[in-house]
């Protein structure tokens, strides 16, 4: 049986605002009190994992550790079919554009770019299916651990539509839309993404309902 969490302080095991932003707002009814690895000094161990779980669970353990507390790391990124599920783990790495001195950071339009060269290599009639992953690795100080996997399946659109988003939302169309993440608005994107999935599925498995009766 999967373990609950009790309430009280958890770490986000993120030294990423945005993704701390996001998760402290899902957590707020909970009885939940987010604190991130970022604020508390935490180290950011680095991602060696060869899957999407591993990374989540390197991450999560780390911080759990090294603060005494429960903590929730999350790991994320687009399998490509036709790629043999590349960039998968990769997926932020692809973007890197280390070769440009002086001008480091990322360039998604490059990285977009690059999967959509490899599956042109393979002609016009490539399937062009592709699944963002998001995986929530939840870890206590005493070693235990539980996993929820989200997943949003798609297909992958070409040249890039939208200003929405980030990452590789341009080129991602849901199944049952004709438009892209970057083009659907945010809290519509929020309620049907892999984040959202994993999140549905870390709450009906380690949180424990809590009932409000009103007057
Ligand atoms: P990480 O989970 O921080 O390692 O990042 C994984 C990478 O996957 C991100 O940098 C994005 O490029 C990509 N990614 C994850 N979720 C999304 C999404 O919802 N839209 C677009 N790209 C995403």
């Amino acid at each position: 049986m999967t373990r609950k969490l009790q309430p009280g302080k958890l770490v986000i095991a993120s030294h990423n605002a945005g993704k701390v932003r996001e998760i402290r707002a899902l957590l707020e009814p909970f009885g939940i009190e987010p604190v991130s690895a970022g604020d508390l000094g935490l180290p950011e161990p680095e991602e060696t994992g060869t899957s999407f779980r591993e990374n989540a669970l390197l991450k999560a353990h780390a911080s759990a550790s090294a603060a005494g507390l429960p903590a929730l790391a999350d790991d994320s990124g687009l399998e490509v079919a036709a790629l043999s599920g590349r960039p998968g783990v990769y997926t932020a790495d692809w973007a890197e554009r280390q070769w440009f001195e002086g001008n480091p950071g990322r360039d998604w339009y490059m990285a977009m770019g690059k999967v959509e060269g490899l599956l042109a290599e393979q002609g016009p009639d490539v399937d062009r299916s592709a699944c963002f992953i998001c995986t929530l690795a939840l870890a206590w100080p005493d070693g235990h651990a539980e996993v929820f996997e989200g997943r949003a399946e798609g297909r992958l659109t070409w040249p890039p539509r939208g200003k929405l988003g980030f990452g590789y939302d341009p080129v991602f169309v849901p199944t049952g839309n004709t438009l892209t993440y970057a083009e659907i608005d945010p809290a519509e994107k929020h309620a049907i993404s892999h984040r959202a999935d994993a999140f549905a599925k870390l709450v009906a498995g380690a949180f424990e309902l809590v009932v409000i009766i009103p007057g």
